[in-house]
This record gives C-alpha cells, structure tokens and sequence, in this order.
C-alpha cells in the first residue's frame, strides 16, 4: 500500500459545542488529499492541515460539474472503540460514481485505509452524545483547467471530517412530504444512480418550494409518467402495506442506498415480506383508502429513518399511521443505531473498527 504523508497542524482548531451540533457546519483538524494525472495515475496521498485548496477557474468541475461524492459516518460506542457502518458499500458506490461519470477508479481498499488514517488522526473530534456522530465526505473532483467538454485528465479526491449531532434530539419524528409534480431528480440513463453532485444541484428548486409550502422534502417519481415512487429528499422510501414492506426497484434512476440495503436484509432476516418493485401512487393512495397503508419511511445515512406521517398528492392527504411512528420503523431504528454504536450485537458483521 501507498505511504499516506502526514503533516499535523501546530495551530489545533477549537471544537464546536458537542450539544449543539448543526448538519456539517464544523470540520475537524485535517484532511485527506490525492492526485490523479494520466501519467502518475493516482499519486501523493497526504494528510495536511483542514483548509482552502487551489483550483484554476478553468478547473472542469466549476464548468461541467465533473463531481462524486459519498457521505457515511464513524461512530464513537461506550467502550472507546471507533466504527464505520459497512464502508466498503460506500467505496464500492464511489466508484460506481466514478465509472458513470468517467473519473478514473480508485483503489477501495487503500481511500478505506486512508479515511481511518485521517479519523485516527482526528479522533478528539468525534462526538459521544447520544445519536452524534462524525460524518465524513469523500469526494473528487476534476481539477484539469480546460473549457473543452471532456472526460478530464486531473482529478483530486478529498476526504473531509464534520462532527454531527443527533438528527432526532427527542426521538423519531415524522414528518410531512409532498409529492413532486412538476420538478424530477433523475432519469434513467442520467446520473440518478450516481452519487454525482449535479442531481443534488437538480433537487433543490423543488426542496425549497416544499419547505415554502411547509413540508419538509419531496417524494420524487418517476420523471417519464410521474406514476411510480422513486426517492424522498435524498433517501430512499419504504412502504408497509398489510404487513409486506415495498420499497422501489433499483431501475436506474434511483441511488442504490447502503441503509436501503441493510433495511431489506434485516426485514428478510426477521422474515418480513419485502419487496422490490415499481410502486405508485395511485396503488398508496388506494392501500391509504383500503386502510391497509400502514407504514412510510424514508431510509439514509444522516437520519437513518425518517418515518412519514403525511404525503400531499394531487390536492389529497395521505395521513399514514394518524402521524405517529411506526412499530417497524421504531424497531429498524433502534437495530441500526444500536449496531453503529456497539449496543446491539452486529451479527451481520457491518461493522469496522
Ligand atoms: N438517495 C439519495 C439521492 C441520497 O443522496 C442518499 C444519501 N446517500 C440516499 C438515497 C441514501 O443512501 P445511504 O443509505 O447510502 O445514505
């Protein structure tokens, strides 16, 4: 394996206030950086202080938007250990990114090395309050000054560290949604099943005017019918219909999501029905009327679950469950937490220390 360069900064930064910690707003001490030329391939893994980098403003990435990313956490549990949820799934999906985008591939095993490198390097600032944790941000960008519209010979790929809080302070909440119209995320063929900067940059009209009209995301369907379930913000979505759970099938638009993954095998493992499939919404709308619509929730790494207590379709009111969590939903959040932090046994081995 390469030799990772470290340089350690004189000048500690201070810590944020461990109980008022906001979504990615703190960046811990360092940071991981790597090159990537046609010559030297991917070359000088280093460890340097956290800070602004140089770009040209030709760098192809402010231009065309060459741009990958992926968001996962390091979780600090009672006994002093440090644990990553299922990394490997998130180096697997960088560089499925990579291939969609044409950015060269990387070596999964050596960016998972590196990133437990640059969290040893940085562990003071994980946090250890209930639900905290550290998130951390790959991501790699094409930094080739050139304006011609192209696959970019330079790249560098980034690792950054941000201490977060609980995501629920006081326990799961749902919350109200409103189901897209007008607006899509991702068509197939496009870059939905890429974790590439430009669909989060697609996403964010239709966000701000959900928020405006006081929801908190949207639940986003299929871009060619405006028929069939795709995402909720940016997760995933499961539905629970007369006891079976249906989350939508990876049709290539939709991000294929690590906690998507984990909730599908454990469901399977306590021998719940789930299946993937294309689900609508007039299929929601009729189990909603049948009475049969019992659960809806949306599945990610930042919240984990995200119960939905309401969806708004078509000038209707989907109430689900009278607004309150669900059974599954409460039970799937306290086994993925509980995994995370060391407090429930990890018989599928997900973690890594
Ligand atoms: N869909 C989108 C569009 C996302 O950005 C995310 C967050 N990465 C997810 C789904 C959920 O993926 P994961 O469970 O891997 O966080």
């Amino acid at each position: 394996m390469k030799d990772i360069q470290i340089s350690i900064r004189e000048d500690l930064k201070q810590k944020p206030d461990q109980d008022h910690l906001e979504f990615g707003q703190h960046f811990t001490d360092h940071m991981f950086l790597f090159d990537y030329n046609s010559e030297q391939g991917w070359h000088d893994p280093r460890i340097v202080p956290y800070g602004p980098i140089v770009l040209e403003p030709a760098a192809m990435v402010l231009h065309y938007g060459q741009a990958v990313f992926e968001g996962m956490k390091a979780f600090n549990t009672n006994n002093g250990n440090v644990l990553l949820f299922r990394p490997q799934k998130n180096m697997e999906r960088l560089n499925q990114s990579n291939r969609r985008l044409e950015i060269p591939e990387i070596d999964e095993e050596f960016i998972l090395h590196a990133i437990q490198t640059l969290i040893n390097v940085d562990k003071e600032w994980i946090p250890s309050g209930k639900g905290t944790s550290l998130y951390i941000r790959p991501f790699i960008i094409a930094t080739e000054p050139c304006l011609g519209v192209r696959a970019a010979h330079n790249y560098q790929l980034l690792v950054i560290l941000s201490p977060v809080g609980a995501y629920y302070s006081e326990g799961l909440e749902p919350v109200k949604i409103n189901v897209e119209s007008s607006y899509s995320r991702a068509v197939r063929g496009g870059l939905g099943t890429a974790k590439a900067a430009g669909n989060y940059a697609a996403s964010i009209k239709a966000q701000t005017e959900a928020k405006e009209a006081g929801y908190s995301q949207v639940l986003w369907l299929d871009a060619l019918e405006r028929k069939y379930v795709e995402e909720v913000g940016s997760m995933n979505i499961f539905f629970k219909i007369n006891g079976t759970v249906i989350t939508p099938e990876l049709n290539g638009s939709i991000l294929a999501g690590v906690t998507r993954d984990s909730i599908i095998e454990l469901l399977t493992n306590w021998g719940i029905t789930v299946e993937e499939r294309r689900i609508s919404m007039d299929e929601i709308y009729q189990a909603h009327k049948d009475h049969t619509l019992e659960e809806v929730f949306g599945t990610g790494t930042a919240a984990v679950i995200s119960p939905v207590g309401e969806l708004f379709w078509d000038d209707r009111q989907i109430i689900i469950n009278d607004g309150c969590i669900g059974e599954l939903s409460q039970q799937l959040y306290d086994t993925i937490t509980g995994i995370q932090t060391g407090m429930v046994p990890d018989t599928l081995q997900w973690t890594v220390q």
